[in-house]
């Protein structure tokens, strides 16, 4: 028989939770975020060569699903999410250097894959449960578009997205506000950090989850970050195959979600080697990692926006992971880019190389160009977080063209939009959900 992997709470005093009870929480009841009691370790072998992203993530998953009523489903939830690729393309022009592109899902970010993912888990584990369950989004851009696509039109769910109110790109505000019915979009008079803090105190409010179940679609639910890891398994065991070397990896990383799946599949043993991160103009990681104590603060807004974070929330998972603090600092290696040098490097790379990437890539595209500036020759993948068409608004006039528009992206921008201002105030969400949530009650019988 498997032994089921439990889940305990970063803080250490909620009750354990399988894997499904920690994904439908989003957070752990004592505020901490949930993690598996330990890492599992697979090895190369127990991967086939050449297999899809969906069969990557089935076995690479498999052990974090062990015992728990989603198991049997597994390969099914990997099948019905994992649909779009994330292809890791050779720079032609720079030797030992890869993009992994993970833009290609239906709202063209890196996030369609944890909301694609969370969104097929929530189905199955909602079963016959005839209340209707709201789902809470803070977003800093990509997040509230790849978690309204991944549930639009889904029954008896809501969604709600926090947005900073002027501080995503034109064209991500219209996804957040186009999709309707479900989807509802919030634009929060104030910062991210603002709409992750209104979420948390939601979540926490008894009062108010007596009265309609709230869940989370945030990167600390662990229903976004496992799948994370899938395509960094993926393409270092696609590297490992043809060269038979690790494959080092330049993440972009605001709350922490997408570069602790790729640090958490290096734990699991497969061939990831170095992992640096690049932050934009917020240094709360840049400050940690250079020795100073971890001093969350307001965010400041910049060109790389889904990046402007000032407290990280996955932070506490990684300190899980490696709690001694020394330790945890030699782990990555963490670097701050300015916006002057996010518009240099994408301007400098299209003009010289023809390749155009968004502000957030083109963090990670910095850090590189340093790398390599000093000698380093090791094979790096720059990791793509969105296609640069979402911020056509810096990208075009930086690189003097049109940047194509991938189709589904198109599509959503046909659409109308529209979205409703909120206070940046704990309360102000608090009232805006509660005759919500007695609508929700008094339409679908409480089971
Ligand atoms: C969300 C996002 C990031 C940051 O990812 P985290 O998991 O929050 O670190 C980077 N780039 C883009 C385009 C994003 O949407």
């Amino acid at each position: 028989m498997t032994v089921a992997l439990r889940y305990h709470s970063t803080r250490g005093s909620s009750p354990v939770a399988t894997l499904s009870e920690a994904m439908a929480a989003g957070l752990a009841p004592d505020g901490g975020l949930y993690v598996p009691e330990h890492l599992p370790r697979l090895r190369v072998a127990d991967f086939r060569q050449g297999e899809t992203l969906a069969e990557t993530a089935t076995t690479l998953l498999a052990p974090f699903f062990a015992g728990d009523k989603l198991a049997n489903e597994l390969p099914a939830i990997c099948a019905e999410a994992l649909t779009f690729p994330t292809p890791l393309h050779a720079l032609p022009q720079h030797p030992n250097t890869s993009v992994l592109e993970l833009f290609h899902g239906p709202t063209a970010a890196f996030k369609d894959v944890g909301a694609r993912f969370l969104a097929a888990c929530l189905r199955r584990l909602r079963g016959d449960d005839a209340r209707r369950l709201t789902i809470l989004v803070a977003t800093s851009g990509d997040t509230g578009a790849a978690v309204g696509a991944a549930f639009h039109r889904q029954p008896g769910i809501n969604v709600v997205i926090l947005y900073p109110d002027s501080r995503v790109s034109p064209r991500q505000a219209h996804q957040l506000g186009c999709f309707g019915g479900n989807v509802q979009a919030l634009r929060v008079q104030g910062r991210f950090d603002d709409c992750q803090r209104m979420v948390k105190a939601a979540l926490n409010d008894t009062a108010l989850q007596t009265q309609s179940p709230l869940s989370s679609a945030n990167s600390i639910s662990l229903g976004r970050l496992l799948p994370q890891m899938s395509y960094y398994a993926h393409a270092a065991l696609a590297w490992w195959h043809q060269y038979g070397e690790a494959l080092n990896l330049i993440v972009p990383t605001g709350n922490l979600g997408n570069a602790l799946a790729a640090v958490w599949v290096r734990q699991m043993e497969l061939p990831i080697g170095l992992i640096h991160l690049a932050c934009n103009a917020n240094t709360t990681l840049p400050d940690f990692f250079n020795g100073n104590d971890y001093t969350p603060r307001q965010a400041v807004a910049t060109l790389a926006n889904a990046m402007d974070v000032g407290a990280p929330s996955n932070f506490e998972r990684l300190r899980w992971t490696f709690p001694d603090p020394d330790d945890l600092r030699a782990q990555l290696h963490v670097e701050s880019v300015d916006d002057r040098t996010i518009r240099e490097v994408i301007a400098r790379h299209a003009g010289e190389h023809g390749e155009v990437f968004c502000p957030h890539t083109a963090t990670a595209v910095h850090v590189l160009d340093k790398l390599r500036a000093t000698g380093d020759d090791l094979p790096w993948a720059i990791v793509a977080t969105a296609h640069p068409a979402k911020f056509e608004s810096v990208v075009e006039p930086l690189i003097g063209r049109a940047v194509d528009v991938p189709t589904s992206l198109a599509a959503m921008l046909q659409r109308p939009a529209e979205a409703e201002a909120l206070d940046a105030e704990d309360d102000a969400l608090r009232e805006w959900l509660l005759p919500r949530a007695d609508e929700g009650s008094a339409l679908l019988p409480t089971v």
